[in-house]
């Protein structure tokens, strides 16, 4: 069957009328494709005009076997249904948050750079999906959970999921890294395929066909359907039985890894054709690793999820949820079509977003501090000092200073900013964090579960924060009748452009809508004089990156 031929059947099924889908072709308002390699440029789906043609295109040479298969996909549509917008949903966007000591491969930085060589991720889609369904069902913030997903299907791969945000996945630059995969091997030596080329003169085309289409599960037994190798060990088939306990150790030994990376975890998600179908493989992974807190529970992992359902298979008292989530990259690719849509300024929205200019603050390094902590820092009784107002009703700047320690440097005299809080928190900047050792996440204030801790040094004492230095997320502080005129609501995250000789648009900057704020961005000083930006400057909401559903 060509790809045509494929098509064709597609729009004779969708026209059906046993199915009862669409009438036409023509009743279709968008057309959504699944675009396996966005390169390093995409961190959302996009409507897809020339110019993204044209970046799909630049990305082929990292998916040779995707990409083009994508973009004739793109064109036939295009073809098909000329008025109609047709938008591209890749499955590196989900990764492109990684953070670069996560992407980056320790080969020479110069042909890295060149040649686009890092890691990007794949199974995006589906690995953001179930994280979505998975805080939705549990009726937890996604903001607040550590997960880890594993999409074992024939390609397969896990993602370490923090507050909502892919901070690790298991494949790589190609979707060769990581996993045993139905004919792909996962984590090779590469001196392995050097040797092969070498000694077994197997040259570019041979190994590109062994690495792709004849290893992981098929090169160790000979068969890449994991029912037929469930059914072989069943049998004494010794190479099926290998072939199954290296599948579930690879993976094992990736939880654990994820589990440090995230420094702890909520949620354990299986998904995709073995992960959601195969309760004997779970079973495999999860041995041993109730040190982590996961606990199958014997019967319910029994059964398996039916499509659009999610199954608790964790013991009761089980620490991490352990869920099963059939995949459903056609809803998420639906769902992110309609968002790609939705981006699409109107003139009205632009006037909307564009009505007022949103003043800034630059937020120097500063400490939020516990009463507790405070007095353990400053003597028994004492309380803060007010000496100035800031831009928020009822916070102010105190008189007292705190020296921050960390294993690298110091910061001395940094502010600390009242009233007193539940929790200490420490706000500084990336130099900073570079100058004190320390590498802190990029998080919302008051979210502080899995952040380093820092030694803090005040008049009277010294004490050891275990927790609670962040790097703050960009965000906006609005009073509900801005966030009307604005026409945004709580937790949205938009563009904020400053004009200037450096000026320069912010994405991910969140909303925080509240009755006792003022129209305020805060960001910090290493922000700031990217954009070169001096006291008493504004700048502008220039668009909605995603809006808030939850
Ligand atoms: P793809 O990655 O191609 O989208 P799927 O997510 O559909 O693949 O997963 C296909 C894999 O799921 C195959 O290896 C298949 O054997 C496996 N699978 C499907 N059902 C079961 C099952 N009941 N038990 C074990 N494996 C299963």
């Amino acid at each position: 069957m060509t790809m045509n031929d494929a098509f064709d059947v597609m729009i004779r099924t969708l026209t059906d009328p046993e199915f009862a889908a669409i009438d036409r072709l023509s009743d279709l308002n968008a057309v959504g494709h699944r675009v396996v390699h966005g390169g390093g440029q995409f961190s959302n789906a996009v409507i897809i005009d020339e110019n993204i043609m044209t970046s799909i295109r630049s990305s082929c040479s990292l998916a040779p076997l995707h990409n083009p298969y994508n973009l004739a996909g793109i064109e036939r549509m295009k073809l098909l249904l000329p008025a109609v917008p047709q938008v591209a949903v890749f499955d590196t966007a989900f990764h492109q948050t990684m953070p670069s000591h996560a992407y980056t491969y320790a080969l020479p930085h110069e042909v890295c750079e060149k040649e686009q060589v890092r890691r990007y991720g794949f199974h995006g889609t589906n690995h953001e999906y179930v994280a979505l369904r998975a805080a939705t069902w549990l009726k937890r913030p996604l903001g607040e959970l550590k997960m880890i997903s594993c999409h074992l299907g024939n390609g397969a791969s896990l993602c370490a999921i923090d507050h909502g945000r892919s901070i690790d996945t298991s494949m790589g630059m190609t979707p060769l890294e990581g996993l045993i995969m139905g004919t792909r091997p996962g984590d090779v030596d590469p001196g392995a395929i050097l040797h092969l080329m070498r000694s077994a003169a197997l040259n570019f085309e041979q190994m590109d066909r062994m690495l792709n289409k004849e290893s992981g599960l098929k090169g160790i037994s000979g068969k890449n359907d994991m029912r037929d190798i469930l059914a072989g060990a069943e049998q004494g088939d010794v190479r099926c039985t290998r072939a199954i306990s290296a599948f579930c150790y690879r993976i094992r030994k990736y939880i654990g890894a994820y589990v440090a990376a995230l420094g702890g975890l909520d949620v354990l998600i299986f998904t995709a054709g073995i992960g959601a179908n195969s309760s004997e493989i779970r079973a495999g992974i999860c041995q041993g690793l109730d040190l982590f807190g996961i606990n199958l529970s014997r019967d319910r992992n029994l059964h398996n999820a039916e499509q659009g359902d999610v199954l608790d298979v964790s013991a009761p008292a089980a620490i991490v949820r352990i869920l099963v989530i059939p995949a459903d990259e056609e809803r998420m690719i639906a769902r992110k079509t309609l968002h790609a849509l939705c981006r699409v300024r109107t003139v009205e929205e632009t006037r909307m977003l564009r009505s007022k200019p949103v003043p800034i603050s630059v937020s120097a390094h500063h400490v939020h501090l516990s009463q507790y902590d405070f007095e353990r820092l400053f003597g028994q009784g004492k309380t803060m000092t007010p000496r100035s107002d800031l831009s928020q009703p009822n916070q102010f700047a105190c008189q007292e200073t705190v020296n921050l320690i960390g294993p690298k440097g110091r910061v001395n005299r940094v502010r600390i900013l009242g009233p007193s809080r539940k929790e200490s928190q420490v706000e500084i900047s990336r130099t900073e964090e570079f100058q004190l050792g320390i590498d802190a996440p990029v998080r919302e204030s008051g979210d502080l579960a899995g952040t380093p801790g820092i030694t803090v040094e005040g008049e009277t004492g010294r004490i050891e924060l275990e927790k609670g230095v962040i790097c703050a997320k960009r965000h906006i502080h609005m009073p509900p009748e801005d966030a009307l005129a604005f026409g945004l609501r709580n937790r949205d995250v938009v563009r904020v452009g400053i004009r200037g000789e450096r000026g320069l648009i912010f994405g991910d900057v969140v909303i925080r809508i509240d009755p006792n704020f003022r129209l305020d961005m805060h960001i910090d000083t290493d922000e700031a004089n990217a954009a070169e930006i001096s006291v008493g400057a504004s700048g502008f909401i220039d668009s909605i990156q995603h809006r808030c559903y939850m």
